[in-house]
C-alpha cells in the first residue's frame, strides 16, 4: 500500500493518497512511499485522523459493502464514531482503536429489542477477538455475514441438533439458550414496533 507523507517532517503524519490534506502538502515536500501501515508506525508516524477515521473509510467502502450484502438482511449505519451492523441474529459495532491503529470489531451481548438507534450504541458489547483487527471495514462485514449465517442455520435447526453425548448435550444447551433469547428479543421487537405504530396513530389523531 502507498501512503503520503511530508518530507518536511514537522508533523509525522501519513495519509491515504485520496486524503484532502494531501493537497495541502507543498509539492516539493510531498512523498509517496510504498510501505505497510505498520512500517510507518514503526518509523514514528501516526495515521491522519481524517483519512483513517471510520467515517472516511465508510464513505470509501460503502458501495462495495452494499454490493457484497446484496439481498441479505443486513443493516449498517454510522452513529458518531461507530459503525453499527444489524443482522437477523446479531448486532455488531466497528470502531477505530488507537491502541491497535486499526479497526476492531465488537459483538453485542444482547439483541436490541427496539428500533431506537440510541440503544444500539449504549448497549453492552464484547471485543470479538478472533476477528482480529483490520484496515478495511469489508473484512469485518464478511466476518459478520459468515458468523451470523452460521448462527441462523444453527437456530433454525435447533430441533435436529444431536444431543446424545455429554459434549453434544452441553453444546445443545448453549445454543438452545441463544435460541430462546433470540425468540424473546424478536417478540419484544415486534411488540415495541406495534406499540410505536399505535402511538404514532394516536399522535396523528390528536
Ligand atoms: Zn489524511
Amino acid at each position: 500500500m502507498s501512503y503520503v507523507i511530508s518530507k518536511n517532517g514537522k508533523s509525522k503524519v501519513f495519509h491515504r493518497k485520496s486524503c484532502m490534506y494531501v493537497n495541502q502538502i507543498r509539492y516539493c515536500n510531498k512523498c509517496t512511499r510504498k510501505n505497510d501501515f505498520k512500517d510507518f508506525v514503526i518509523m514514528g508516524y501516526r495515521p491522519c485522523k481524517y483519512c483513517f477515521s471510520l467515517g472516511y473509510k465508510y464513505d470509501c467502502e460503502i458501495k462495495g459493502i452494499d454490493n457484497f450484502i446484496g439481498d441479505a438482511n443486513i443493516k449498517h449505519m454510522l452513529i458518531g464514531d461507530d459503525l453499527i451492523i444489524l443482522t437477523e441474529v446479531g448486532y455488531w459495532k466497528i470502531n477505530y482503536s488507537s491502541e491497535h491503529t486499526a479497526f476492531v470489531l465488537y459483538h453485542g451481548n444482547f439483541y436490541p429489542d427496539d428500533e431506537n438507534p440510541e440503544r444500539y450504541i449504549t448497549s453492552e458489547f464484547h471485543l470479538q477477538e478472533d476477528a482480529g483487527h483490520s484496515q478495511t471495514l469489508m473484512k469485518f462485514i464478511k466476518y459478520i455475514k459468515s458468523h451470523d449465517d452460521f448462527r441462523l442455520r444453527q437456530l433454525n435447526n435447533i430441533d435436529n441438533y444431536p444431543r446424545k453425548t455429554l459434549k453434544e448435550k452441553k453444546q445443545y444447551k448453549r445454543i438452545k439458550k441463544k435460541y430462546d433469547y433470540f425468540i424473546m428479543a424478536n417478540t419484544l421487537r415486534l411488540i415495541s414496533a406495534k406499540q410505536k405504530i399505535k402511538t404514532d396513530k394516536r399522535a396523528c389523531v390528536g
